[in-house]
């Protein structure tokens, strides 16, 4: 029979992309200057994410996989964060109930010597062997589902949906991720392995996305630069901690949208990549709504492509909820309202001055 867990751990780990998001967080946690994440087989045979980041504390070892262990939460001062991004400890816990699992893990004084992790079901460690390893960790997800039929035969049947999705996700981290090289490889069967896209150590967003789409593309972005000054207390039905926000200091009643859009008119030799993705905090999130606002702004500029849009919106961590869904990629701005009426005359202000 399936355990207790096996079944809960449906939370945090729901398909490729879930696995993809908190693995790259965790290396991004880890302070990694350089992550490669390998799939085999669009994902089906494997997922692995190797960093270049902090590695595993052996004090650690016994505990890392249970459930709701979190070594993070000691770092964080702010709860807001907190709460907000949910360091949970959930992740590792449920990939040991849903995938075969296993971690290579090496910290800067271990030399070429690394721990290799495995894990029983219930996250309890299993066992340890010494194998070579650079500083930083690998974490490998082997069949994912595999003792759960439904969810695995649904991944198999949707694998190619499902692997273009996280292709986007991971085009996201990659472009807002300045000063982290990121690579994405992936290898079908016994073929040869693919590197589908592979950023540098960039200074900033451009080049990432010069990286991955092509520098052509720069041609075809103008700079997105926004700030709007938002006032909670005047929303209808506000609550009393909405209130609270609005009285806090300078900062939290602001939101900037900054990042990259395509140019209103498309000239020769400035294709827009069909692609949109918006971020909260430098974290990619879905955005339907702002998205909306963005695509019919542009429309009447270009009745045949919508624009590429790179949105990283900026605000205090109080001004939205994001565990509205299991996958906490999309979430919910308190001031949605008023930030799109204000997103849409502002956006056709800066579509008209480079109408050309
Ligand atoms: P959380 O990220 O919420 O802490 P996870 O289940 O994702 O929970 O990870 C559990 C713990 O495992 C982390 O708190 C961290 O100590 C450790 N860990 C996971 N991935 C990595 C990594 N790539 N590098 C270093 N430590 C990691
Ligand atoms: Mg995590």
């Amino acid at each position: 029979g399936r355990s207790v867990h096996q079944i809960q751990s449906g939370q945090v780990i729901v398909d490729l992309c879930s696995v993809a998001k908190e693995l790259v967080e965790n290396a991004l946690d880890a302070g990694a200057t350089s992550i490669e994440v390998r799939f085999k087989n669009n994902g089906l045979d494997a997922i692995e994410v190797q960093d270049n980041g902090a590695g595993i504390s052996p004090a650690d070892y016994d505990t890392i996989a249970l459930k709701h262990y979190t070594s993070k939460l000691s770092t964080y001062d702010d709860l807001t964060s907190l709460q907000t991004f949910g360091f949970r400890g959930e992740a590792l816990s449920s990939l040991c109930a849903l995938s075969k699992f296993h971690i290579v893990t090496a910290q800067a004084a271990d030399g070429a010597k690394g721990t290799k992790l495995e894990f029983e079901v219930s996250g309890k460690l299993k066992g340890t062997s010494v194998v070579a390893a650079k500083q930083g960790t690998t974490v490998v997800v082997e069949t994912l589902f595999n003792n759960l039929p439904v969810r695995r035969k649904e991944l198999e049947k949707n694998i190619k949906r499902e692997y273009n999705k996280v292709l986007h996700l991971l085009n996201a981290y990659a472009c807002i991720s300045t000063g982290v090289k990121i690579s994405v490889s992936n290898q079908v069967q016994k073929g040869k392995k693919t590197v589908v896209f592979a950023t540098n150590h960039n200074p900033n967003t451009k080049e990432n996305i010069a990286n991955i789409y092509g520098t052509k593309t720069l041609l075809a972005l103008i700079p997105l630069n926004l700030k709007f000054e938002m006032d909670p207390s005047n929303r209808p039905g506000a609550t009393q901690s909405a209130r609270n926000w609005s009285t806090q200091d300078d900062g939290s009643k602001e939101i900037k949208i900054v990042g990259h859009v395509s140019r209103p008119v498309v000239g020769e030799g400035r294709q827009t990549p069909d692609r949109q993705m918006f971020f909260v905090n430098s974290r990619p999130c879905n955005m339907p709504q702002l998205a909306k606002a963005f695509n019919e702004v542009y429309k009447p500029y270009n009745l045949t492509q919508s624009p590429f849009i790179f949105a990283d919106l900026k605000l205090d961590t109080n001004a939205y909820d994001v565990n509205v869904s299991p996958d906490k990629r999309t979430i919910l701005l308190h001031d949605q309202t008023a930030l799109l009426e204000n997103l849409k005359t502002a956006l056709g202000d800066l579509f008209a001055g480079h109408d050309q």
